[in-house]
Formats: structure tokens, C-alpha cells, sequence
């Protein structure tokens, strides 16, 4: 289980600590004094003389410093409190699954599931899979055409003309939920005999919820289902399949601004407004319907550009 461990050091202790750690040094983050990283636990020292341990042995590690710093104290929070996956989740053979672009005006949805067991782990863990938050979208373009040759996955992409088609019928979750099941339903075909001891969803809904769209889809995967948010975290497939959707999206942005000759913006926000609006003068709603998801307010903000 991830711990997270505060420990708020005396100018001796941090001086012990460098001495201590100094042979597993890492690259210093930014407010740092230090980060090194030791089996089960990465340590990080703060200008702030705050040190913080992370990782599955935190707790053991941090307390053999409470015992020798006398002016420490401890503020101990549960990283995972809401979680309630089994303790050796992250070395199960698991399919995870995660999508993008439901929250960008421009560019499709993609949905990803990623088988993968502990024969992979060490190759992705090499190429630099973690959480695709902390990568910048070169790493993610790198390391996506890189691990596809790792493990199986499936990746399904929503276009923002097929989304418009079924957006009436299908709101945002029902159409998560959809995507998600056929992503794993035929990653499940795939690798069959082979079957997963679990499918980790990264949650974007109650488990209820998707439950409940769920039963109206065909070729349902009902179990061993698990959820949990920041699920890259959790399982090595999530950040995967995170990974391969984030590349994905981006290159179907690429290829839009390539199409239509000026950049075509992720997000929500006013450049997406004002990209939309050149998008009309070009074509019209026709063709704004084939790069945009059309029910969102920035539709009729690109119009009021238009007509201001
Ligand atoms: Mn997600």
C-alpha cells in the first residue's frame, strides 16, 4: 500500500539524512534539498525542512528517523484512504483501462485497456511508464509508440462526428461506460486463455453508476471489476493505457491543426471558442461537427465571436 510519511526535521537530522541518502540521489525536484530512492520508498528533503517519505515501506523507514531525531514530528496521511484495493493489487496480473478528450471541446474520446502482468512490468517501468500527468506530451508521444510492442491493449477513439451522433441518446458517462466495457471485452478475447485476477477502471462514476449503463450494453464484463481514481497509480495497465489515450489524443489534435491550418486547441477555454469560430467561417456547422463535441457551451461562444 502507498504511505505517505511528513517528517519535519531539525537542521542535524537533515544533515544525517544527506549523508545517509546521498548513494541513492535522484534528479532534485524543484523546493528540494534532495530525493533519493531506496527499494519501497522514495525520500525527499524540502527547503522547508520537511521530509517526505513515500512508498510502500515509508512508515518502517520514516520511523527509524522519528527514533534518532528528537525534534521530529510525524504527520501521517493515508494516500489511498478511499481505495479499497488488495494490498498486492499492483503485482496482479491486471487489465486497466482509462480514457481522454471527454473534457476538450476539440478532438475525440479515446478510451485504452492494457493487459498487463508481472512479465511486463519491468520493461514498462523501464521505459518510463508512471503517471502520464508527470509527462510532458513528448515523453507521452515516446513512450506510447514504445510500450505498444510491450503488452496487449485495446484503443478505441470516438470522434467528435460520432460522439455528436450519439450525444442525444448516450450523456457523457453512458458513453464512458460503453467504451470502456468494449475496450476490455475485446482486450479480454485477445488475450484469452489468459484471464486477468483483475480490471482496474480508472472511476470517473460510482461504481453504481457504471453499473447501472453497464446493463444496458452487450458482451458485459461484469467482473472481476475494481475501481478506483488516480488508478495509475495503483496499477502499471492504467498508467499504460493512460498513456497510449493521452498519445492518441494528442496525435488526432495534430492531425486537425495539420487538416485545418492552424492550431487546434485541448481544453475547454476561450482558444477553443476562438478556434471553433474559424472553424465555421471555414465550413460551418458541418464541418465544426467533425472536430468538435458540438453540445458544449463554447458552440454557442464561437458563434458570439462570429457575429460580435
Ligand atoms: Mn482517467
Amino acid at each position: 500500500m502507498q504511505q505517505t510519511i511528513t517528517l519535519i526535521a531539525s537542521d542535524k537530522l537533515i544533515s544525517e539524512l544527506t549523508t545517509a541518502y546521498e548513494p541513492y540521489f535522484q534528479r532534485t525536484p524543484p523546493y528540494a534539498l534532495f530525493q533519493a530512492k531506496i527499494p519501497g520508498v522514495v525520500i525527499t528533503a524540502y527547503q522547508s525542512k520537511k521530509v517526505v517519505f513515500q512508498g510502500i515501506n515509508a512508515e518502517k523507514e520514516a520511523a527509524m528517523w522519528e527514533k534518532r531525531g528528537a525534534n521530529t514530528t510525524q504527520k501521517k496521511q493515508s494516500s489511498n484512504s478511499s481505495n479499497s484495493l488488495p494490498k498486492d493489487f499492483a503485482s496482479w496480473n491486471v487489465v486497466g483501462s482509462d480514457e481522454v478528450g471527454n473534457g476538450s471541446y476539440l478532438g475525440p474520446v479515446v478510451v485504452c485497456a492494457a493487459y498487463v502482468d508481472e512479465t511486463h512490468m519491468p520493461l514498462l517501468k523501464e521505459l518510463g511508464v508512471k503517471d502520464s500527468k508527470m509527462l510532458t506530451d513528448t515523453d507521452i508521444k515516446r513512450i506510447a509508440k514504445e510500450i505498444i510492442h510491450v503488452m496487449p491493449y485495446r484503443k478505441l477513439v470516438l470522434t467528435p462526428k460520432k460522439y455528436n451522433e450519439i450525444q442525444p441518446e448516450y450523456n457523457v458517462n453512458r458513453m464512458k461506460v460503453a467504451l470502456h466495457n468494449q475496450a476490455i471485452y475485446l482486450l479480454l478475447q485477445d488475450i484469452s486463455p489468459i484471464t486477468p485476477k483483475g480490471i482496474l477502471i480508472d472511476q470517473f462514476t460510482p461504481e453504481s453508476n457504471y453499473r447501472k449503463y453497464l446493463a444496458k450494453e452487450k458482451n458485459q464484463v461484469t467482473k472481476p471489476l475494481y475501481f478506483t481514481t488516480k488508478g495509475e497509480q495503483y496499477h502499471l495497465a492504467v498508467a499504460a493505457a493512460s498513456i497510449i489515450c493521452r498519445a492518441e489524443f494528442l496525435t488526432s489534435l495534430e492531425t486537425a491543426s495539420k487538416e485545418l491550418g492552424f492550431t487546434v486547441p485541448s481544453g475547454a477555454g476561450q482558444k477553443s471558442d476562438i478556434a471553433a469560430a474559424k472553424i465555421i467561417k471555414k465550413g460551418g456547422m458541418p464541418l465544426l461537427e467533425q472536430y468538435a463535441k458540438v453540445h458544449f457551451a463554447n458552440t454557442q461562444k464561437a458563434y458570439h465571436l462570429i457575429n460580435r
